[in-house]
C-alpha cells in the first residue's frame, strides 16, 4: 500500500476503524482532515488539499449516512452531498496521481428484490429499495466512476460494499440511527427507567446481516494489498437475523428483561439483505467477530462513550 494514505471521513465510525487498523501497519503514514478544515463537498478545497499533500492511496470512508427514517426524510441531501464528495475526491485523486483508491459503499446499492444471498452481479438488475434509493444511487455512481477510471485510465480504483455495520463511534440518535445502535440505546434507557416494555419499529420480520466495523477495517486493508482486486466486492458475514431476534440479542447484551413489542405502522424497508461473501473469501479474507461477541463489545463502547460525553447522536 503506497503511503501517505488519505483516510477521508476519519471521524466517522468506518474511517476511525480504518485509522486504528492502519496504526498496526509498519511504516504507513496516514493523512486526515476534520470537516472544519476540509469540506469534501467543496471541489476547490479538495483539489488544493490533494495538490499540497499528494497522497499516494485514498480510502474513501466519508459519506452522509443514516438509518431508514433519515434516508426517507432527506433524499435530496443523501443524493447530493454524497455525489459531490465522491466526484470531488475521485477527480482530485486522478489529477494528482493517486494510483490506488478504495471507495466504500453499502449493500443497499443492490435491488430491493435481489436474489439472496446477494452476489456482486445483482447490481442494477432491478429496482432499488425506495426508502434508501437516494443514498444507493450516489453510491452506485461512485462505484461505477471508480470502475470507469480503472478501465479507461488504468488506475487501481475499486470498491467495497459492506453490509450493515456497527461498533465504536456509531450514531445513537433515537430517530436517525440504524437499527442496532438505535436498539442498544432504547434497551439501555428502558433498563435504567425500569420500563416494562420496549417497542421496535416495523414487524420485526425483516432479515439483516451485521458486521463489526473492525472486521470491515481489516477487510479494507486486505483489499488494498491485493494486486488485482475485484471492481467491487461484498464485505459481510453471510449470516442474518430477524430484527426481532436482533432485539432479543440486544436486550440480553444490555441486561434488559422486559417485553418486546413491534410497531407495524413503521416501515420495514427491504425484506432481506444477505450478502454472498464468496468473492472476498476467495481472496483469503473472512470476518472474525461474531454478532454475540460484537454486541457485548459494542455495549461496553456505548457505555464508555456516553460516560466520556463523546457519544454521537446526530
Ligand atoms: P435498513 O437496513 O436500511 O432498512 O436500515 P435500518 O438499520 O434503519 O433498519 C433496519 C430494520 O430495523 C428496519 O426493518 C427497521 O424498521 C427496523 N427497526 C426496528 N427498530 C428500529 C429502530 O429503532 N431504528 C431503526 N433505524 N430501525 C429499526
Amino acid at each position: 500500500m503506497p503511503s501517505p494514505i488519505f483516510v477521508a471521513g476519519h471521524r466517522g465510525m468506518v474511517g476511525a476503524a480504518v485509522c486504528r487498523r492502519l496504526s498496526l501497519e509498519p511504516g504507513v503514514q496516514v493523512l486526515t482532515r476534520p470537516r472544519s478544515e476540509l469540506d469534501l463537498c467543496d471541489e476547490g478545497a479538495v483539489a488544493r488539499f490533494f495538490e499540497q499533500e499528494k497522497p499516494a492511496t485514498v480510502i474513501f470512508a466519508s459519506a452522509k449516512v443514516g438509518g431508514i427514517h433519515a434516508n426517507k426524510t432527506f433524499p435530496v441531501e443523501f443524493l447530493t452531498d454524497n455525489l459531490r464528495q465522491e466526484l470531488a475526491t475521485i477527480h482530485a485523486s486522478y489529477r494528482n496521481g493517486v494510483k490506488r483508491f478504495l471507495f466504500l459503499g453499502s449493500t443497499c446499492i443492490y435491488p430491493r428484490l435481489a436474489k439472496q444471498p446477494i452476489r456482486e452481479d445483482e447490481l442494477l438488475s432491478s429496482a432499488l429499495e425506495p426508502t434508501n434509493e437516494a443514498y444507493a444511487l450516489a453510491k452506485i455512481a461512485g462505484l461505477k466512476l471508480c470502475q470507469y477510471f480503472r478501465q479507461q485510465y488504468g488506475v487501481l480504483y475499486h470498491s467495497a460494499m459492506p453490509t450493515n455495520l456497527y461498533g465504536p463511534g456509531d450514531n445513537y440518535h433515537p430517530d436517525h440511527s440504524h437499527v442496532l445502535p438505535g436498539l442498544i440505546r432504547r434497551f439501555h434507557e428502558a433498563k435504567l427507567a425500569g420500563s416494562p416494555s420496549v417497542t421496535i419499529w416495523g414487524t420485526g420480520r425483516p432479515l439483516r446481516e451485521f458486521l463489526h466495523v473492525d472486521d470491515l477495517a481489516d477487510a479494507i486493508i486486505h483489499l488494498c494489498k491485493l494486486e488485482n482486486p475485484p471492481d467491487w466486492v461484498n464485505v459481510g458475514t453471510s449470516v442474518d437475523v430477524s430484527i426481532l431476534q436482533l432485539a432479543k440479542q440486544v436486550a440480553e447484551a444490555v441486561g434488559y428483561q422486559g417485553e418486546i413489542h413491534t410497531d407495524p405502522s413503521k416501515p420495514d424497508g427491504t425484506p432481506r439483505k444477505l450478502t454472498d461473501t464468496s468473492l472476498i473469501r476467495s481472496t483469503g479474507w473472512a470476518p472474525k467477530i461474531s454478532l454475540h461477541e460484537g454486541l457485548q463489545r459494542t455495549y461496553q463502547d456505548f457505555l464508555a462513550e456516553s460516560q466520556a460525553g463523546t457519544m454521537r447522536s446526530i
